[in-house]
């Protein structure tokens, strides 16, 4: 039976009730009554205290998505830009993959590093290797990473996990610092959450992949990630570590995408239920070709349009959730989803382990990739590029570095005070890229981006701050943070 506040992967992701939910949406999907008073209701609440929005539990969501009425899908998409604006603002922030090992012992249907896979090579890195990756990606700008790992309990042990953050964080090459670990490891214990909380990582990600169970078992059909509830109860187990913000995720691709939206929603709406803060991120990636694996082979495929619609409604529902795009998009569908709702992109990425260093910023290795990458364009491309589009992209890592997790970061992004925190720092980060990394175009536009956009923090105290440090930036003094 259906309920938000169980443990149990059964009844807070339960099968009747999205069944129920998705014929509910059908039925309802040219309601207009309905659909105009579930869009006023995610309409963002502004005040003199801050910007509320309500979001939308996963029925209203699912109404939204079922309706393919014209004018309400334009009004959909208006709306996610709004909410987008009003806690986003213009900022996007940027980060890394680092793969460090592809040693894996399930199977995942989908993914090349699937344990019968024989002709992929195998490779873990040292940590020396960790070293020169770090430093790699240093040199390219970066300051945040999602470190990614296949499962194996004998060569990828929680012990190397944590070795690798140790190092990563460890490394300070020229001016350069990883100041924020994300982890996307397997399912595991609340014992070791809590040595990756130890350890300082910012947010713990994992992928459902498939929220229907059916399904999910005959894609993981051997190993550790075959046990569908205990994937799916991993976020309960994270937080009971102590790790605030977790990353949730669907593989796109996979399963029917009305179910897997419906499944997301209620996962979000359980940890709020059960742990008063919903996911910090939700990852919309979609299944790509890799060595071994072919997509079409999968039914779920969905269109450009239907992705960008899912985007923009996973914003509404959930609008203090930071949205995720990664690489497997290309250029154009990066550029239609980050004006509806999404948050974080990753630059320069390689999907393979050790792909970073001895590489030249055009040369990939494809020997262990994971899958092909659509968008491979350099750091410093990927900046330029949305500066021209009118975002600041953001190095910042300040909030869990001030403790501003979980439902402090959401207070954060409620009270309006995000303009005068989030925006300087953003400012700060892109002005340590532009000194230290950029060409000269990419440093040209980024300065006067940064001239017109100290306008733009609200408090004079602020901005007069960020002003001076601004200056500090460039006589070489680093790491500033509201
Ligand atoms: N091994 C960990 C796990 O099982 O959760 C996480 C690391 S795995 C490297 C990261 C994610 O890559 C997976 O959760 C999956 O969603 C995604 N992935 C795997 N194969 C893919 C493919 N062919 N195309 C796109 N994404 C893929």
């Amino acid at each position: 039976m259906y309920d938000l506040k169980s443990m149990c992967a059964d009844d807070f992701i339960n099968d009747a009730e999205i069944l129920e939910t998705l014929k509910y949406a059908e039925d309802n999907k040219n309601n207009i009554e309905l659909i105009d008073s579930i869009l006023e209701k995610a309409k963002p609440n502004y005040t003199d205290h801050g910007t509320f929005c309500k979001g939308l539990t996963h029925r209203e969501a699912s109404v939204l998505l079922a309706c393919d009425i014209p004018e309400k899908v334009k009004e959909m998409y208006d709306l996610a830009e709004e909410i987008k604006k009003a806690f986003y603002g213009n900022r996007i922030v940027i980060f890394a993959p680092l793969y460090l090992s592809n040693y894996c012992v399930n199977n995942c249907v989908y993914c090349p590093y699937h344990a019968k896979n024989t002709h992929i090579p195998r490779k873990k890195l040292t940590q020396e290797e960790v070293a020169k990756e770090v430093i790699a990606l240093q040199d390219m700008g970066h300051k945040r990473l999602a470190i990614e790992s296949g499962e194996d309990p004998v060569n990828n042990p929680i012990e190397y996990i944590l070795d690798c953050i140790k190092t990563i964080y460890s490394i300070k090459h020229k001016n350069g610092a990883i100041r924020r670990v994300n982890v996307n490891i397997a399912a595991t214990t609340v014992e070791n959450y809590k040595k990756l909380k130890d350890a300082g990582i910012g947010t713990y990600i994992l992928f459902q992949e498939t929220y229907h169970k059916e399904s999910y078992l005959k894609l993981h059909p051997q190993g550790p990630k075959h046990d569908y509830n205990y994937h799916t109860e991993a976020m309960d187990r994270a937080m009971d570590g102590g790790i605030d913000d977790v990353g949730l995720g669907v593989l796109f691709g996979l399963e029917l995408y009305k179910y897997e939206f419906a499944g997301l929603l209620m996962h979000a709406e359980h940890l709020e239920a059960v742990h008063g803060v919903g996911p910090h991120t939700i990852s919309v990636p979609r299944v790509k070709t890799a060595e071994d694996i072919d997509p079409n082979e999968f039914d779920g495929g969905i269109s450009d349009d239907i992705f960008a619609k899912l985007c923009a409604l996973i914003r509404i529902a959930v609008p203090y959730t930071g949205m995720i795009i990664s690489t497997r998009e290309s250029q154009a569908v990066r550029e239609k989803v980050i004006r509806l709702g999404v948050s974080q992109v990753s630059g320069g990425s390689r999907t393979s382990v050790g792909g970073y260093a001895g590489y030249s910023l055009t040369e990939r290795p494809h020997d262990t990739e994971q899958f092909d990458v659509s968008d491979q364009r350099t750091l410093d491309e990927v900046v330029r590029w949305l500066m021209e589009m009118g975002y600041i992209p953001s190095f910042c890592t300040a909030c869990y570095r001030e403790g501003r997790t979980g439902d402090r970061f959401m207070s954060l992004c409620k009270s309006g005070q995000i303009q005068n925190c989030c925006h300087p720092n953003a400012l700060m980060t892109l002005k340590e890229f532009l000194m230290d990394y950029a060409t000269d175009e990419t440093r040209k536009i980024g300065e006067e981006m940064i001239k017109a956009e100290l306008n733009n923090i609200p408090k004079d105290k602020v901005r007069e701050v960020c002003k001076d440090h601004l200056e500090k930036i460039a006589e070489g003094i680093r790491d500033f943070r509201f």
